[in-house]
């Protein structure tokens, strides 16, 4: 009996041991997006593709097989259709087999702007999303609950409830023009990880961004913000960071486009935000005062000689903890999950 106890006590503990982290990188693709999520069961989530040309997908294709250790994209999400996300999914097919493709739907404006490459490139389906969907996935033994939620698509939102807590909006809240681009449109996600939530609100800029949190929270608190649309001032509404209170702040900025002055302002005037990270140095005359500390930038130089390194997050299986890499650099630091 007594042997049979410790038999059970030791698979418990085979088991707990053996379940994976869920893993984010940030890939580099000079200011556009590719964030991918490889989840504890396995499967991978890539959202955006980077620009079109060879340069993005390769890289893509180089980091899934020697970093991540993928053979299959299960899930791309592209979060709109702006070239910085979409441009490189035609190109990445040929490299690496693609799941299912998601997007917030081809409206016949956009038939012309994706083209054919983008609505013919081979995958094993195509959905599209609209808030209050969830990504399909798999749940891993072991590991904490995971759901990536759709927040907002096409500026839709989800309907607010009384979940949501109240969120008024504060003296400080300014406008800034009606955004008519296709950064509007972009598919903003929240990924629960157990205790550790992830906002990805790809390109998405100011005034919506203040209406996913006023006069209601729609997101909650998170961990890690990726700051949107690469960290232009288009974006990045203190509104938004200072409602959300994450205590990481990703930026998937170029050498020089993003990182702006008042992104920056709104990351470092946000009592939350304990590290900032950079996919790049920002090497304008103004990156004297607007970078984080060197030892949490992935990349220093200018994208002609750039080496493209990774951003890497890595969150315990049960989703208490997290810890962010820069390989490049070595640096690494652990966080407790809110
Ligand atoms: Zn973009």
């Amino acid at each position: 009996m007594k042997h049979l106890l410790y038999l059970s006590l030791l698979l418990v503990a085979i088991e707990t041991s053996a379940a994976e982290p869920l893993r984010i990188h940030w890939i580099d693709v000079e200011g556009g997006a590719a964030t991918l999520i490889i989840t504890p069961s396995g499967e991978s989530v890539l959202f955006d593709t980077g620009m079109p040309g060879l340069r993005d997908p390769v890289r893509i294709h180089r980091h899934c097989r020697d970093i991540a250790g993928i053979t299959k994209i299960d899930h791309l999400v592209i979060t709109h259709f702006d070239l910085d996300h979409y441009g490189g999914a035609a190109d990445l097919a040929k490299l690496i087999p693609i799941g299912i493709v998601y997007d917030h739907g081809v409206r016949p404006q956009d038939v012309e702007r994706v083209g054919e490459d983008y609505l013919g490139f081979p995958c094993d389906r195509r959905l599209v999303l609209t808030p209050g969907d969830q990504i399909p996935l798999k749940q891993a033994e072991g590991a904490a609950e995971l759901r990536i939620d759709v927040l907002a698509a096409l500026q839709h939102f989800i309907e607010p409830t009384d979940q949501h807590p109240e969120n008024p909006r504060p003296d400080y809240a300014t406008d800034q023009d009606k955004d008519r681009s296709h950064n509007a449109n972009s598919i903003t996600t929240l990924l629960h990880f157990g205790d550790f939530d992830f906002f990805n609100g790809a390109d998405l800029t100011w005034n919506l961004e203040e209406k996913l949190v006023v006069p209601r929270n729609l997101i909650g608190e998170v961990d890690v913000y990726q700051t949107d649309h690469h960290g232009l001032d288009k974006s990045n509404n203190p509104v938004l960071i200072k409602s959300i209170k994450p205590r990481v702040a990703v930026m998937n900025n170029g050498h020089t486009k993003g990182c702006g002055p008042l992104t920056f302002a709104a990351l470092t005037s946000t009592p939350s935000i304990e590290a900032i990270f950079q996919v790049h140095k920002n090497l304008r005359p103004d990156g004297e005062t607007n970078n984080t500390t060197v030892e949490r930038i992935a990349n220093t130089t200018e994208s002609e000689n750039c080496t493209a390194h990774p951003i890497l997050l890595e969150v315990a299986p049960d989703g208490s903890s997290y810890t962010v890499k820069i390989p490049s650099t070595g640096h690494e630091s652990t966080f407790q999950s809110k």
